[in-house]
């Protein structure tokens, strides 16, 4: 009997989650020739999450539960959840339904029939989402697509269903500042695309905010791509080149009008922008340095203080 495991990462979804439990419920009844693992990563909620996910577990003999020291991001819940699973067939699921479960018996079917390694699902539209957001995620797409090779197809959700082989691919890839969209590309293996309509979240509130997305964003690009080091490489040549045309221009009119100094004005604005420039570079510099720094340190991805069996690795 193949083992279907699905990681849940949870931070403050307590209006989801027995929607959530419902809806997992059939599917289990209806896929009765799979054994089902259910791991909910709770990341560090502050409303009552962990007591429901506590209860779930004690009514459900297929959940497994941990419990992160605090909130360390759907990245880490993810790792977690991907170290601390055993099943053949692994997925990561929102809690809001905006996965929706009752696609996973199509996805089984998928990789059972077909020469797949996994099948990641995407929305083809982003109703309900505002206006800018979806520009920004349109263009974000667009441009790391550009510039690194991790692949990231428009719309790709987190959840993908996958083969034992990837997982284990995914979880050696220990790098702290982790983009799992572009690792999940990156590792190569055949994926199947499967799309869907959106779905509006069940209950609650999105937990990302512009400013955390554009963050988030940000990391994947200096992440999967020194493109933003060879554009500052380029600066520099660009200025240094654009100086000598000028130096020489300067020489040959005083050597052939004997014009006195003069350009304050311009002088000041050149330096300024020299100094702009400068200053810009040394900061893509930093990101890279601040993200190797976080590399170095080598802390764990996430600390576990309450779980529901002995097997959850505790520090991962
Ligand atoms: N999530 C998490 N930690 C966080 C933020 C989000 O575990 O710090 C989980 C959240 O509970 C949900 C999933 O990640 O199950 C996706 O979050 P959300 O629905 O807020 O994102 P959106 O669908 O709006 O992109
Ligand atoms: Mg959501």
């Amino acid at each position: 009997m193949k083992k279907i495991s699905l990681i849940i990462p949870c931070y403050n979804e307590e209006s989801c989650l027995s929607a959530f439990d419902c809806e997992m419920e059939k599917v289990v009844e209806e896929m009765k020739e799979y054994e089902f693992e259910i791991l909910y990563v709770n990341d560090g909620s502050s409303d009552h999450t962990l007591e429901m996910i506590r209860r779930l577990s004690s009514q459900r003999p297929y959940v497994r539960y941990l419990s992160f020291s605090r909130n360390f991001g759907k990245e880490a819940a993810m790792y977690a959840g991907f170290s601390n699973v055993t099943g053949d067939y692994v997925a990561v699921m929102d809690a809001d339904l905006q996965d929706p479960p009752e696609l996973l018996p199509v996805l089984v079917r998928i990789l059972e029939t077909e020469e797949y390694d996994s099948v990641a699902t995407r929305r083809v539209d982003r109703e309900g989402e505002p206006p800018v957001r979806s520009f920004f995620a349109k263009m974000f797409y667009k441009v790391i697509n550009r510039i690194s090779d991790a692949d990231i197809v428009d719309g790709a959700r987190d959840y993908r269903l996958m083969k034992r082989e990837m997982v284990d691919v995914i979880v050696e890839m220990g790098e702290q500042n982790r983009f799992s969209k572009g690792i999940f590309g990156w590792i190569g293996f055949r994926t199947c695309w499967y799309s869907f309509e959106n779905v509006e979240r069940a209950a609650g509130e999105t937990k990302w905010s512009f400013w955390k997305l554009l963050k988030y964003s940000m990391n994947g690009i200096i992440s999967f791509s020194q493109m933003p080091l060879n554009i500052a490489s380029w600066m520099g040549v660009a200025c240094t080149g654009v100086s000598l045309l000028a130096i020489i221009f300067i020489i040959i009119k005083k050597l052939a009008l004997g014009e006195a100094v003069q350009g304050w004005a311009s002088n000041m604005c050149v330096i300024i922008f020299i100094g702009g420039v400068q200053l810009f570079c040394l900061g893509v510099i930093g990101q890279y340095l601040g993200k190797t720094y976080a590399e170095a340190k080598k802390r764990p991805h996430y600390i576990v203080s309450e779980c529901s069996d002995a097997q959850i690795k505790k520090i991962g």
